[in-house]
């Protein structure tokens, strides 16, 4: 009794010790602010996506591991350590393919897939427990230092994007995307706080991105006092109803674990993106037999699922609501996950009340503007990767709250209707100019912004969503869709990475060494790229016209090389692979080969054969 009494007051002391120290205390914290929170601007928190936060790996005493470049190693997705790798896989691997049998390469390519992710896994209670850090910024952006600008920047361009909003109003809520919810909802709430007495207003704004929305819905539900504390919230393209893609991981709906579908679809889809890469992961799987790669595969998958992604409650927390009970049952109904399972019952529930919840916050006075992108498919890991309309990693159902769309490439049935679910006004057209999209029937008809063909993981470089959320998180003038012709309901997607690369480099060409042919068209195609990126409306085509164009006048000049067309040679040759030997390795080949020279030679003599 008298041991534990003596433990317990040296745990309140070291408690006391604790508290001075810790960042996210607002006791601590003074007015920092030039305003002293009398203006009319409201403090604005981004609280960002999946793997937008800087989560990086310790020793054991809790310091950053550092690489050979001095950079912090980064634990997001997973910790890659190359020699470990080499000496898991290279033993197996070459055996097997010498003997074109499966001699323990599956097992080691699975134990290298859990070396890398282990890092992530979290405990029994879904607590993290690997050695990773987050670093935090508890403090305004005036007071970022160039680091904290660089990691900030890499997501959300501030640098590049004005806004008429102090910097010392201005916070990134960095976070574990591996986390645990319940935690990662409580943080955000005391980061409110902090800025709060930081900043000395009593509202704050908050910027949810993708998955940010799933703690932002998570902390609406658990601490509904906060409703009181916001003035205005903009999602951005958010996971408020998860991913489908998640959805099917978490239902083992996998395509690619289909020899098939991998060769013939999976690698196919991938090759739109990226076809060099593609095709030399093809090339290298059929080094393998068919059954060694497969079970490497399923057992890879495997490992990451249950021993690292189903422990994480910030993963379930992105799992949409309709295939929520499949995936508990599935994978959290064992008395060992009960603490886990406990915790994503109160996440369903969230998903559950998520509308109810913006509904309470809009009778609060509190402004709710979303923007949702559209017609690009979801990437084709899960086995509905198709079945909706999507922005690539998300499906639109679930970042517009309720949107009605024909899927991707198809529009809605000529004698479709606007339903008006979430729409009052009958003088609203909310159907979008392509008749893809009803979005009178999405929970906020009147303050969702769409943009079509926008990439989700490329939302970052589209200038008009970036320039509309710098408005509307500085100023008030933005009621709704019907504001400001300069921001329509319904626009494109748009990419202004590589313009503004050209445009730096045309600023660094010295004119007086240019002709006078070549400073024309120098100078036209600035003006044209500097003219498309004034605008916020423009034709689908307005940003790779004027890249094109710039190009062509760098090359004019010498500064750039011409394009080159690189001709594909994988995928002819992929192709042919697979319309003779399937998904078959290599090694299968004379003996395919073979058979079929027998086949064909019996068929020749009439004994008939399957074709
Ligand atoms: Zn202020
Ligand atoms: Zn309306």
């Amino acid at each position: 009794m008298k041991k534990t009494t003596v433990r317990l007051l040296c745990f309140l002391c070291a408690l006391c010790l604790l508290i001075p120290a810790c960042p996210l205390m607002p006791l601590a914290a003074e007015k920092e602010t030039v305003c002293g929170g009398d203006c009319p601007y409201y403090p604005t928190i981004i609280v960002p996506g999946l793997g937008q936060s800087s989560v990086v790996v310790t020793d054991d005493s809790g310091a950053p591991l550092t690489d050979r470049d001095g950079k912090k190693v980064s634990a997001f997705p997973a910790w890659i350590q190359t020699g470990k790798l080499i000496r898991t896989l290279l033993g197996p691997a070459l055996l097997s393919l010498f003997t074109q049998r499966d001699v323990g390469f599956s097992d080691a390519f699975a134990e290298a897939i859990y070396d890398a992710f282990s890092i992530n896994r979290c405990d029994e209670n879904a607590i993290p427990e690997g050695n990773v850090l987050t670093e935090k910024f508890p403090y305004s952006y005036a007071k970022y230092s160039d680091y904290d600008k660089y990691i900030v920047n890499q997501h959300i361009p501030f640098e590049l994007y004005p806004t008429d909003l102090p910097r010392d109003h201005l916070y990134y809520f960095e976070y574990n995307s591996f986390g645990n919810h319940i935690g990662l909802a409580n943080e955000l709430y005391d980061f409110i706080q902090l800025v709060k007495a930081q900043t000395g207003h009593d509202k704050v704004n908050l910027v949810p991105l993708s998955q940010g929305a799933s703690i932002v819905s998570a902390m609406l539900e658990y601490t509904p006092a906060v409703m009181d504390e916001l003035h205005k919230i903009l999602f951005v393209v958010p996971a408020l109803d998860g991913s489908r893609i998640i959805g099917d991981v978490f239902n083992d709906e996998i395509t690619f674990l289909d020899s098939d579908y991998l060769y013939h679809g999976f690698l196919e889809n991938i090759r739109l993106l990226d076809a060099p890469t593609a095709g030399l992961i093809e090339l290298a799987a059929r080094l393998f037999p068919d059954e060694v790669l497969m079970s490497a595969l399923q057992k890879g998958v495997r490992r990451l699922v249950e021993d690292v992604m189903i422990r994480s409650t910030g993963m379930w927390a992105l799992c949409p609501s309709g295939a929520y009970e499949s995936a508990a049952a599935r994978y959290l109904s064992s008395p060992d996950m009960a603490a886990i399972k406990a915790q994503t019952d109160r996440y369903y529930q969230v998903q559950l009340h998520h509308k109810d919840n913006i509904r309470k916050l809009q009778q609060k006075g509190v402004q709710v503007f979303c923007v949702a992108e559209y017609d690009i498919s979801l990437i084709n890991v899960g086995a509905h990767w198709n079945d909706q309309n999507a922005d690539f990693i998300i499906q639109l159902d679930s970042t517009s709250m309720g949107a009605t769309s024909a899927n991707v490439g198809e529009t809605l049935p000529a004698d479709y209707k606007q339903q008006n679910t979430c729409c009052s006004n009958p003088a609203h057209d909310h159907i979008s100019p392509d008749r893809v999209i009803d979005a009178s029937t999405g929970l906020l008809p009147d303050t969702t912004f769409y943009f079509k063909n926008q990439r989700h993981d490329l939302t970052q470089w589209n200038d008009v969503i970036l320039k509309l959320a710098m408005q509307l998180i500085a100023h008030d003038d933005i009621k709704d869709v019907y504001t400001s012709p300069a921001f329509p309901q319904f626009n494109y997607g748009r990419n202004v990475k590589n313009l503004l690369a050209l445009l730096d480099k045309a600023a660094g060409v010295n004119r007086k060494l240019l002709t006078r042919r070549q400073k024309a068209k120098l100078n036209a195609a600035v003006e044209n790229a500097e003219a498309v990126l004034s605008r916020t409306v423009d034709g689908p085509t307005a940003v790779p016209d004027a890249e094109a164009q710039l190009h062509k006048a760098l090359v004019l000049c010498g500064k750039e090389k011409p394009t080159v067309e690189t001709p594909d040679v994988f995928t002819p040759v992929s192709d042919f692979l697979y319309r003779h030997f399937g998904s078959d390795g290599y090694s299968e080949y004379p003996r395919l080969t073979a058979k079929r020279a027998v086949d064909g030679a019996a068929g020749f003599f009439g004994a008939g054969g399957k074709n």
